[in-house]
């Protein structure tokens, strides 16, 4: 029997806000525990919430790219449930009337099948239980409260995903946009960006869903992918061998390589909604949203296809340079300033990003600058250079921070355009190969490209290739 599966995302994503969603508490990660609380993100008694402009702004930020219809009017909701991680005891989020509706987003960058969005919705993050890492830890969890209050967008997708791969590269591409606008910073290890699955199978041909289960805590796309997979096989062995799918939670156990039952739906909360009395409803009026969408900047496919149009880039370069804003603000920097976007496109995609990931380290912290690395492809375009010296030269400005022009100068290594002196080397090189020169005379053409390499070996790499082969040809002529 065929099975086909279907899943829709929920995803969250913090805002990168300075402060919190209803307090003035820095939003920064990694400061020690409980040192970013105060009695509103504690839930004191009393303490009244405050919304946060920006938080708003940042969310119709990503609901904007993502063709969403932001709604006039939103209202935020208490979702009631007790756990230590949530000191008031239920958590300000946005339920029946959410912040936008509707949107999609095309699975692979440049086009393809789209992904419809339910809706997006603006929330606060709980704060964190921390199970191990303490002595006591066998008897104890400790909660650190600065991650409580965070803003959160919550982004619903419609049941739109055919396979775990399918709803890999959805995420990844989402993913991709939120860093894009600046709305997220894509950090799953810092729990900025999660992801809950929501996996059905059906028989191939069938309309209906079949019964969903909810995987939680797939936070890593090495993850994701084996936890949707894993929880589909699961279902179609189930169903194989007689049995039914109930609706659940998962989660998704990684060292285990497999998903486990959470909680059932009798077991599931009842989260007991209803409008947050310390929050009058949200209004975004049109005004608002023309502020908002006037901040976005150009996006990845629109980028894209202006650099094939206006660089003359192949699609290939022009999809590798558009992977970041920052790799694409930085090529375009290094293109105009070169003056040769081909050049500065080969350079980037190749000896650059080579060497970040040589170095484990982004594109956000490259220590060369753009108008550096122009001067180095200016170098090579006026003949001063070859380009596997340049390559070189490259690794020098990388690890010194000088210039191309300062090191180039101070290492002798200026190309060698002199006629005299490379006659010089290529005499030297024909007496020292006497056999070889007898074979090229004799038509041995792979021969004479030896002779090539000799000859730039003998000038340490610095021979003008184009002159040293015309010259050399000249030579073995004239000594026949
Ligand atoms: P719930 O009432 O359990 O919250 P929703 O209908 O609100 O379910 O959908 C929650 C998420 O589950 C959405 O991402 C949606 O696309 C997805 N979903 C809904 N039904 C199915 C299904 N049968 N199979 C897979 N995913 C589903
Ligand atoms: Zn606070
Ligand atoms: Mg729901």
């Amino acid at each position: 029997m065929q099975y086909e599966p279907v899943i829709g995302l929920e995803i969250h994503a913090h805002l990168q806000t300075r402060t919190k969603i209803f307090c003035g508490c820095s939003t920064a990660f990694g400061a020690p525990p409980n040192s970013q609380v105060c009695p509103v993100c504690l839930g004191l008694p009393g303490a009244l919430p405050v919304l946060n402009r920006q938080a708003v702004d940042c969310a119709i930020k990503a609901a904007l790219t993502l063709g969403c219809d932001v709604q006039p009017v939103s209202v935020f909701a208490r979702k009631n449930y007790f756990y230590p991680d949530l000191p008031k005891g239920y958590q300000i989020s946005q339920y029946e009337r959410p912040l936008a509706l509707g949107g999609s987003l095309a699975i692979a960058a440049g086009g393809g099948r789209r992904v419809g969005l339910t809706r997006i919705h603006l929330e606060e993050d709980a704060g964190k239980s921390l199970h191990e890492g303490f002595a006591d830890s066998d008897r104890r969890t400790y909660v650190d409260y600065n991650r409580s209050g965070v803003p959160l967008i919550e982004i619903v997708t419609e049941p739109d995903m055919r396979s775990a791969a399918e709803a890999a590269e959805f995420f990844a591409r989402l993913r991709d946009i939120l860093v894009w606008i600046g709305v997220n910073d894509g950090n799953m290890e810092e729990g900025s960006l999660r992801c809950d699955g929501n996996v059905s199978v059906r028989r191939a041909g069938q309309q209906a869903f079949g019964v969903k289960a909810e995987v939680k805590n797939v936070n890593s796309f090495r993850y994701m992918q084996k936890a949707l997979d894993y929880e589909i096989e699961r279902q179609i062995d189930l169903l194989e061998s007689g049995g039914v799918v109930v609706q659940e939670t998962r989660l998704w156990d990684a060292a285990a390589g497999r998903t486990v039952s959470m909680r059932s739906k009798e077991e599931a909360h009842d989260y007991r909604y209803f409008p947050e009395p310390d929050l009058p409803p949200l209004a975004v009026d049109a005004a608002r949203i023309e502020r908002v969408r006037a901040t976005l900047p150009e996006l990845p496919d629109a980028r894209r296809q202006r650099f094939v149009a206006a660089y003359g880039l192949p699609e290939y370069d022009a999809g590798v340079l558009t992977q970041s804003a920052a790799l694409a603000d930085y090529y375009e920097r290094v293109a105009s300033e070169a003056g040769n976007p081909k050049a500065a496109s080969n350079w980037v995609m190749g000896e650059l990003l080579r060497t970040l990931n040589d170095r484990g380290t982004t594109i956000g912290l490259v220590p060369l600058a753009p108008q550096a690395l122009a001067g180095l492809i200016r170098l090579v375009d006026a003949g001063a250079i070859s380009s596997s010296i340049a390559k070189d030269v490259f690794a020098m400005m990388y690890d010194t921070g000088r210039s191309a022009d300062e090191i180039v100068a101070a290492r002798g290594l200026a190309q060698i355009d002199d006629e005299a002196a490379l006659v010089a080397i290529i005499g030297d090189v024909l007496a020292a190969h006497g056999d070889a020169v007898a074979q090229v005379r004799a038509g041995r053409q792979a021969t004479f490209g030896f002779l090539v390499g000799q000859v730039m070996k003998a000038s340490g790499g610095k021979a003008n290739p184009k002159l040293a082969n015309q010259l050399l040809r000249r030579e073995i002529e004239r000594s026949a």
